[in-house]
């Protein structure tokens, strides 16, 4: 029997989470291919649900009770769950596309930001931008931790000090990263900052995706009317960045990045290992 824990998955279960990892990462890439002014979030999203039909999965996000999109598209003062619409993307914006597959009964669980060019406000997009690359900089500063951590509690501290160095930003705390396996939400919790406890265990069989949401402003948020849509109190900007890592005996794989978390990870010294 599988085990359905975060914790603990065997080398058989490791290699099982490679496939939805990638077509997860498929599955994002053709969104920022496809992301310019004028499109909507529903097309986006059909564009999502393609890749992740044609490669064999299924959208797991569809799975979840009361949701029926593949992507959650979070656009400016938006930080996660925002459901796909006639929306069109606008120049300025930062939008953030989150999306998982689910092949071969394994989860894969992703997202990113991207800011829209605008000419016209060149100080807006600089600041998105800025925002964009700090909470990326961070989740891969949390990857590289969990390549080296002895406990869960190092992702936290490793993200808070990438964002507190990089200026005044607010990190989320409504929201956390997780385990992912044979479902996408499994223990433990990954928090995004410095937590008391020391956390679980990091060691080979730990699958956890790792996924900062970091603000301009306040870190208080609300839902919106359509019970889905989380927004920040004071509308500051908001980004997220996403991806599953597989700690394995041999080091640490980015399973929804096509190369294994090899380019982000550079700057960190950690060279990413493919799961034997
Ligand atoms: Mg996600
Ligand atoms: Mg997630």
């Amino acid at each position: 029997m599988s085990r359905s824990s975060g914790i603990d998955k065997s080398p058989d279960e490791l290699r099982a989470m490679v496939r939805p990892g990638l077509v997860t990462a498929a599955a994002l890439a053709a969104v920022l291919d496809a992301i310019a002014v004028g499109v909507t979030t529903l097309e986006l999203d059909a564009i999502a649900e393609g890749v992740i039909r044609s490669a064999g999965g299924v959208p797991n996000f569809a799975l979840e009770p009361g949701y029926r999109h593949t992507i959650c598209s979070s656009i400016n003062d938006a930080v996660v769950h925002g459901v796909p619409s006639g929306r069109m993307i606008a120049a300025g914006d930062i939008v953030s596309i989150d999306c998982g597959a689910l092949v071969d009964g394994w989860n894969g669980d992703a997202a990113f930001s991207v800011v829209i060019p605008d000419p016209a406000r060149p100080e807006v997009v600089a600041r998105r931008q800025h925002l964009a690359d700090t909470t990326e900089r961070s989740m891969w500063a949390g990857i590289a931790a969990f390549a080296r951590a002895s406990n869960l509690n190092e992702v936290g501290a490793a993200v808070e000090d990438a964002i507190d160095g990089a200026g005044e930003f607010g990190i989320i705390e409504d929201f956390t990263g997780h385990g992912i396996g044979r479902s996408m939400h499994e223990a433990p919790d990954v928090f995004n900052y410095r937590v008391r406890g020391a956390g679980a265990k990091v060691r080979p069989g730990l699958v956890v995706a790792i996924e900062p949401m970091v603000t301009l402003g306040t870190i208080e948020t609300h839902v919106l009317a359509d019970d889905w849509t989380m927004v920040t109190d004071d509308g500051s900007d908001s980004a997220h960045f996403e991806h599953s890592v597989a700690r394995h005996v041999g080091g640490i794989w980015v399973l929804t990045a096509e190369d294994g978390g090899a380019a982000g990870l550079a700057e960190f010294g950690i060279s990413p290992v493919p799961i034997a």
